[in-house]
This record gives C-alpha cells, sequence and structure tokens, in this order.
C-alpha cells in the first residue's frame, strides 16, 4: 500500500515519519510518499492534507488543478486526512473571512468550520483527549492556530471535543482534524487511519 501526502506547503516530513512509524507498529509493509502530480495522486491508496497555511495550499491546489482529482479519489472512497489547514480544505463551510477572502475550499465534508478559531500563534497549545476511536488512552493532541468544526450534518460523526468545541469529525472515507496527529510521538491516529485502507 502507498500513502500520499499532499507536499505543496506545510508539514509533510513530520507527516511521513509518522506514517512509517505507525506502519512498523502495524507490522504491515507500505511505503509513503509526498505527492504533489495528479498522475501520483491517483495512485495512492491515502492521501493525508496537511497542516501548513490553508489559503496558500488551496490557491496551490487550485493553480495546479489538482481539486477534481481530490474529489475524484475522494468519491472512489479513498481515505483522505485533513489535518488544522488540511481540516479547513475538506469543508464545505467556512466562516466569515473564509467567505470574505473567497478562500478555495475543497469542500468534501459537510462541516462548517472557523479558522483560528482558539486564537493567533501564542495561543497555540497541548491537551491530552479522549477520542473513543483510539481506545480508552487519551491522546496528546497539538492545536496550533487551529481551526474548530461549528456545525456537522448529514453522515459525519464527531469523533472528539475539546471545551464543547467539534475537534475531530469523521464522513466515511474522510477524516477532519483540528490539531497536528504528527507532532505527536503517539502513532495511534494514523494507524487508525492506514486501517481505513480497504
Ligand atoms: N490557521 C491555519 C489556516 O487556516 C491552519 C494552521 C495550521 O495548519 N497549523 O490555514
Amino acid at each position: 500500500m502507498e500513502i500520499g501526502v499532499l507536499a505543496l506547503q506545510g508539514d509533510v516530513k513530520e507527516h511521513l515519519t509518522s506514517i512509517k512509524n505507525a506502519l512498523k507498529n502495524l507490522k504491515l509493509k507500505g511505503k509513503c510518499t509526498a505527492v504533489r502530480t495528479k498522475n501520483k495522486i491517483l495512485d495512492v491508496d491515502a492521501l493525508i492534507i496537511p497542516g501548513g497555511e490553508s489559503t496558500t495550499i488551496g490557491k496551490l491546489i487550485k493553480i495546479y488543478g489538482l481539486d477534481s482529482i481530490i474529489e475524484r479519489i475522494a468519491r472512489n472512497g479513498v481515505p483522505i486526512m485533513g489535518t488544522c489547514a488540511g481540516l479547513v480544505l475538506l469543508a464545505r463551510e467556512g466562516d466569515e473571512e473564509v467567505n470574505r477572502i473567497r478562500q478555495e475550499l475543497l469542500g468534501l465534508m459537510s462541516i462548517k468550520i472557523r479558522r483560528n478559531a482558539f486564537g493567533r500563534q501564542r495561543e497555540s497549545f497541548e491537551v491530552d483527549l479522549k477520542i473513543d476511536v483510539l481506545g480508552e488512552e487519551p491522546y496528546h493532541c497539538v492545536f496550533i492556530r487551529a481551526p474548530v468544526i461549528e456545525r456537522v450534518w448529514g453522515r459525519v460523526n464527531v469523533l472528539a471535543e475539546y471545551k464543547n468545541r467539534i475537534v475531530a469529525a469523521q464522513e466515511d472515507n474522510l477524516i477532519a482534524l483540528s490539531f497536528h496527529p504528527e507532532l505527536s510521538n503517539d502513532t495511534r491516529m494514523h494507524e487508525y487511519f492506514i486501517r481505513m485502507i480497504k
């Protein structure tokens, strides 16, 4: 199996390392690759859209014409995990600022998001959260200028909340996380994602 990390901007390397460690822990053979071309994206068995700057990543997705390709693999059931900026990009609805600047979103998941919901860089924080799909032990979550999910509808399942705000959700083959699993040493989130590959 091959897991791709969309490598236009953001923390690509950290996801590649986490996936490698997760594959090892699951005793699975596979590789993970930084991807940025249409053909390569069509080739992978799962795709991660990393954290970074969602306006930049969104613009580059559009410039390289990758939006229709990502939409196609999503429709085909390929697991896609968006973390932080990646969560923003997966959303169907954004906040007032997203609308004002006409930010490009992929619009794949039935969620409404708010960017920078916990404030600016200085308000970044770490917290252990209980995430049922990862088991009993709390998961260490790193939030950096994090967005939150304000509303979910349709087939979306809430996976985690922090202070009554939704910070993780799943809609079938799509996962959106406010925090950065690639910055925690715990590989359970990436393992959960890999296990979604059919
Ligand atoms: N606030 C950023 C954005 O909306 C996301 C921050 C991050 O990915 N660490 O693009």
